[in-house]
C-alpha cells in the first residue's frame, strides 16, 4: 500500500485536511477579526519557536550577529530603490496618523527590511576592517497580499527571520549565498523536509536583487510551497544607499549585500504537510513540543500502582532530558487519550497497565509507522532515544521519496498538462524567453519556477512552448 492510496484524507482533499489538523491540534486560528492576520495557537507556536531556535543557533554560529530593527520604515528610505518599491509598494501598509494629527513623514510597516537596516550599515561601515558584516533578525513582516490568503501559507502578517549581509565586493557575496543556502539546507534536512533548489527567473526574483535562489518544496495538492530564499544583491542597495567603504589603498569603493529570509508560517505548513497523515500530526521530534506521551491504563484495583509507575517512568524521561508528557487526567480514557495524542503528532506513545507494573516494562508505540514494541525500564532513555532517532530518519526518508515520485519530465505541453493535474513538479526544456513562460503558465496552469541550483542540467530538445532552442531546462509546478 502507497503512503497516498492510505492517506486520502491528505491527499485528496489536502484544504480541509489542513483546516481540521490547523484547529483541532491547536496550531493556528485564522478566526482572528482581520483578514490575512492568523493567531499561532499553544502547540503550533511552540513548534515555531523551536524551529527559531535551531535557524537562530546557526546563523550565530555562521557569524551572523543576533539585532532587532523598529517594525516602521519612513517613506524616503522606502522610495530609494525603485526596482524594490515597484516590487513591493502596492502591499504596503501606511501610519499616517499619531491619534487625529497627520504625520509629516508617512510611515510604512516593513515588508522586508533592505530599507530600514542600509542607511544603518551606511553609519556602521566605515573600511574594509568593518566588512563583511553579518546580521539576522526573528520579526514579523507585514505585505497587504491581494492574492487569497491561506493559514500559514499566505497572509499579510508574517513571521520570519531575515539575514542580511555586506561585502567588499560580488564575488564574497557570492560565498555568502553559498553560506546563507547551506544554513537554511541545515535546518530543513533537520526537519525532514524534502526541497529542490531552484534560481528564479528574472522576472520572478525579489524586487531589487540581481538573482533570487528559492526552496521549493512539494505540498499533497500539488502546488509547490516556497519555503525559504537567498538573494544577491549585488551592488544594487549599495548604491541607492550609499553604502561605501575604504578599501585597502585608501579608495572609496562600493559593498555588495546579501538577504534571506526564512517564513515561518510556511515552513511550519510543510512540516505538517509532509509528516502529516489521516490520523492528523506526525512531528519531527527535533520540534515537537512533547516527543513522548504516557497514557497510564488504570485497572480496577491497580490504578495507583499503575499512576505510581507512570511518574517514575515521567521522571526517568525527564531527566534524560527527554520532553514527556504524563496524560493522567481521567476525564478521557486511554483510546480517547490515544486519538487525541495521534492527532497533536506525538512522535512516541508509551502505554502502561498492570502488566507492564508487574514486569517493570513498557509498551512503546511510534507516530509514523503505528508499530508498537515493549521497553524494560532498565533500557528505556536509551529504548526511547533510539526511536526518536529512527522516526526522525524514517519521515525524512518518506518525505525525499515523495519528492523524487512528484519529479517528472514532459515534452510537450499536452504531457506538461497531464503532469500538472497528477500534481507533478514537472522538468521542461524552455528557451529563456519571458513571453514563453506566460504562455506555459495560461496553457497549463502551472508556473515556471527556475532553474535547478548548484548543478547544471542540459535541454534535451527544444523549448516546450515555442519549438526554438532551449537553454534550460526549468521546473514547471502548480503553486501557492
Ligand atoms: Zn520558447
Amino acid at each position: 500500500m502507497t503512503e497516498e492510496t492510505r492517506d486520502t484524507e491528505k491527499f485528496d482533499n489536502f484544504g480541509e485536511w489542513f483546516d481540521k489538523v490547523l484547529l483541532v491540534a491547536q496550531i493556528a486560528d485564522d478566526r482572528y477579526p482581520v483578514k490575512g492576520f492568523t493567531v499561532y495557537m499553544g502547540w503550533g507556536y511552540s513548534i515555531v519557536k523551536r524551529i527559531y531556535q535551531m535557524l537562530e543557533g546557526e546563523l550565530e554560529d555562521a557569524d551572523h550577529q543576533p539585532m532587532q530593527f523598529p517594525v516602521v520604515i519612513p517613506e524616503d528610505a522606502f522610495q530609494k530603490e525603485e526596482d524594490h518599491i515597484e516590487g513591493f509598494a502596492a502591499e504596503v501598509f501606511w501610519i499616517t496618523h499619531a491619534g487625529e494629527n497627520e504625520l509629516d513623514r508617512r510611515l510604512l510597516l516593513r515588508p522586508t527590511s533592505e530599507t530600514a537596516i542600509y542607511p544603518m550599515f551606511k553609519l556602521w561601515v566605515r573600511s574594509h576592517a568593518d566588512l563583511p558584516l553579518r546580521m539576522h533578525q526573528t520579526c514579523n513582516v507585514y505585505r497587504y497580499e491581494t492574492k487569497a490568503t491561506r493559514p500559514l501559507f499566505r497572509g499579510r502578517e508574517f513571521l520570519w527571520n531575515e539575514a542580511h549581509t555586506a561585502h567588499v565586493d560580488y564575488e564574497d557575496a557570492e560565498c555568502q549565498v553559498r553560506i546563507g543556502v547551506d544554513v537554511y539546507k541545515k535546518v530543513y534536512d533537520a526537519l525532514g523536509l524534502s526541497y529542490i533548489i531552484v534560481k528564479r527567473p528574472d522576472f520572478d526574483k525579489f524586487a531589487g536583487a540581481v538573482y533570487t535562489l528559492a526552496f521549493d518544496t512539494w505540498n499533497p495538492d500539488g502546488r509547490v510551497n516556497q519555503i525559504g530564499t537567498v538573494h544577491n544583491l549585488g551592488e544594487n542597495f549599495a548604491e541607492v544607499f550609499d553604502l561605501t567603504y575604504e578599501d585597502e589603498e585608501g579608495n572609496q569603493a562600493l559593498a555588495s549585500t546579501t538577504c534571506y529570509g526564512m517564513g515561518m508560517g510556511r515552513v511550519l505548513a510543510a512540516i505538517l504537510a509532509h509528516h502529516g497523515d489521516d490520523n492528523g500530526l506526525v512531528l519531527p521530534p527535533v520540534v515537537a513540543p512533547k516527543q513522548v506521551v504516557i497514557v497510564p491504563i488504570p485497572f480496577k484495583d491497580r490504578a495507583q500502582g499503575v499512576a505510581a509507575y507512570a511518574k517514575d517512568i515521567e521522571a526517568t524521561l525527564k531527566v534524560a532530558g527527554i520532553r514527556v508528557q504524563l496524560d493522567d487526567d481521567n476525564r478521557l480514557r486511554p483510546g480517547e487519550k490515544y486519538y487525541k495524542w495521534e492527532m497533536f503528532g506525538v512522535p512516541v506513545r508509551i502505554e502502561l497497565g498492570p502488566r507492564e507494573v508487574d514486569g517493570r516494562t513498557v509498551t512503546l508505540v511510534r507516530r509514523d509507522t503505528k508499530e508498537k514494541c515493549k521497553a524494560h525500564l532498565d533500557s528505556l532513555r536509551e529504548e526511547v532515544v533510539g526511536l526518536l532517532d529512527d522516526i526522525q530518519k524514517n519521515i525524512k526518508e518518506r518525505s525525499k521519496k515523495r519528492l523524487e515520485d512528484a519529479l517528472s519530465d514532459a515534452n510537450s505541453l499536452d504531457e506538461l498538462r497531464s503532469l500538472i493535474e497528477q500534481r507533478k513538479i514537472v522538468r521542461v526544456n524552455w528557451c529563456g524567453d519571458q513571453e514563453c513562460a506566460f504562455l506555459i503558465k495560461d496553457e497549463v496552469a502551472g508556473d515556471v519556477r527556475g532553474t535547478l541550483w548548484g548543478e547544471e542540467e542540459e535541454p534535451s530538445g527544444l523549448c516546450i512552448n515555442c519549438g526554438d532552442e532551449a537553454k534550460y531546462v526549468v521546473y514547471v509546478a502548480r503553486s501557492f
